[in-house]
């Protein structure tokens, strides 16, 4: 018999066990994107997030959808963590071979006990490494335009925590030192202690007009200045309400240019905007919503199937260099389209010499994402304008158009290239379906008046909304109706809802200036 020594067996297990490790990660201070591109990488690889409450839950759309996500709040209540309990969680979740996210808001290094982590990981010998983010002072002052230094009135920048550890027997803040600082100091943490910093600045010596401002919610759309003198800032926050999390800047720096104060000028700034598409479409709408300021509300009331499954569909997309002109009607029958070919192990080249035309410039646009340059984008993007408009492009006579759709398209573009003498090929590549969520929340949003829009991009988006709610709910509140287009509108108006604006293009950005324009 052969005998192995114990030891080469532990060897071995050792060796082939799967190696946990942790990043240290700065989630940003609040807006989503705000994440470095390092961090964002890890995000989407990790096997286990561990997530801060301040760091943005949007972030977490990018994980593995096999990850564990556990929410680690510090707060007293229910289902609170202790940061031993938390770090106990770091080293249990990696001694198990696990790749461990461990997102942390800001900067995980600023006033966010990484040093306790970091120890913890190196005790228990697991590897870790630290991705730095965007600290909350940095973006909190970049967002209200204001210069932490200036080559002119601030030299030197201090961070400084306005709630020192509990039990601590001797601050270790020096306020007679920072009172005489003469630079921009930024509190974490002090909106709860405002009077109490303000006093001990004053007291040793610093001026009670001194230059202050509290900026809560920074990067956000619910961002808020409040600016005062020194002496004022607690009454004025608290005429203000405002609340944490904030930051507190004292100094010259404070007295910026109001011009500077980029962010809160963007002409969607704070506005709550409902967007009512399908998952994937909401997601894309959000994310301009948030490049203009605005506050994306996303409530999905649709879902997109594909029906490339169909005898029909295969006939025709396994075959496309055979038609003449191939008509895209919108975005996501280009993306049906194209996830079919890429099943298949085909590209764009299936499509040979047949030209191509789009509805509209987003339909363009996602065809130009898979190497298509339309040959063919009607002036005005309706079905009719481009069966019409086309017509008038090309002889369509004895030519064979395929048109690549929803199932629920309009008869009036099949109609106009038939007047034209085209042979119509009509394939359903998707349908929608109605998907219903979760509505309680978005009714008490409408009913307390905190909506500002509720937006729709196709009559189906209508129809599945407002069997979930009711027109009236949203008729007698103060959130504003966008649409589209004229046919959106339409649908809008059988079911009794006031349009309020619409756009004068149908594309998403065209929508979005159209409700710039109104609130102007
Ligand atoms: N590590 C974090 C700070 C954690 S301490 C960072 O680097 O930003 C928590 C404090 O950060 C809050 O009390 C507040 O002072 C500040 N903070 C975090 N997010 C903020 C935000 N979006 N706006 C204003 N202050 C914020």
């Amino acid at each position: 018999m052969l005998c192995i020594p114990l030891f080469y067996c532990v060897e071995s297990v050792k060796s082939v066990a799967k190696k946990g490790f942790v990043y240290l990660v700065g989630a940003g201070p609040g807006r989503a994107d705000l994440i470095t591109v390092r961090g964002a990488d890890l995000l989407e690889t990790a096997d286990c997030i561990i997530c801060d409450k301040l760091a943005n839950p949007a972030l977490l759309k990018s994980a593995r959808q096999d990850a564990e996500i556990i929410h680690v709040p510090k707060r007293i209540g229910v289902g609170s963590f202790t940061q031993r309990q938390i770090n106990e969680l770091l080293v249990e979740k990696a001694s198990s071979g696990k790749i461990v996210v461990r997102l942390k808001g800001g900067d995980p290094c600023i006033f966010g006990r990484c040093a306790e982590e970091a120890a913890a990981c190196a005790e228990a010998g697991i590897d870790f490494e630290i991705v730095p983010g965007v600290t909350a002072a940095i973006a909190g002052a970049g967002y209200a335009g204001i210069m932490l230094t200036d080559r002119y009135y601030s030299s030197q920048v201090v961070f400084v925590t306005g709630k020192e550890a509990e039990g601590k027997q001797k601050s270790n803040i020096d306020w007679q030192w920072l009172a005489k600082f003469g630079g921009t100091i930024v509190f974490y943490m002090g909106v709860a202690n405002l009077d109490f910093i303000a006093q001990q600045l004053i007291e040793n010596g610093m001026a009670k007009a001194t230059p202050a401002v509290v900026i809560s919610d920074a990067t956000l759309p619910s961002q808020r200045v409040a600016k005062a003198a020194l002496a004022r800032l607690s009454e004025k926050c608290k005429e203000q309400h405002i609340e944490p999390p904030a930051i507190v800047i004292v100094g010259a720096a404070v007295d910026s240019d109001p011009r500077l104060n980029w962010f809160m000028k963007k002409p969607l700034f704070g506005k709550n905007i409902v967007v009512t598409r399908d998952a994937c479409g909401n997601a894309e709408f959000a994310a301009r919503i948030v490049a203009r300021g605005g506050n994306p509300i996303e409530f999905t009331v649709i879902k997109i199937k594909p029906l490339t499954h169909t005898t029909r569909s295969l006939r025709a997309l396994t075959k496309p260099s055979e038609y003449d002109w191939i008509v895209f009607t919108s975005s996501n029958g280009v993306e049906i389209a194209f996830d079919f070919l890429r099943s298949l192990g085909k590209d764009a080249r299936v499509f040979g010499s047949a030209k191509i035309a789009a509805i509209g410039s987003e339909t363009a646009a996602t065809l130009a994402q898979f190497g298509i340059k339309a040959d063919f984008v009607p002036s005005i993007y309706t079905s009719k304008e481009l069966g019409k408009q086309l017509a008038a492009f090309w002889n369509l006579h004895g030519k064979k158009v395929l048109l690549l759709r929803s199932q629920l398209a309009s008869d009036e573009l099949v109609e106009c290239l038939e007047h034209a003498g085209a042979e119509i090929e009509n394939v359903p590549v998707y349908r929608i379906a109605g998907a219903k969520s979760k509505c309680d929340w978005l009714i008490k949003k409408i009913t307390d008046g905190t909506i500002d829009w509720v937006t729709f991009a196709s009559p189906s988006s209508v129809r599945a909304f407002f069997e979930q709610i009711q027109p009236d709910l949203v008729n007698s509140s103060s959130a504003k109706v966008a649409s589209i287009g004229p046919t959106t509108s339409a649908e809008l108006r059988r079911f009794g809802v006031k349009v309020d604006v619409t756009a004068t293009e149908h594309t998403i950005d065209r929508l979005l200036a159209a409700i710039e324009e109104a609130c102007r």
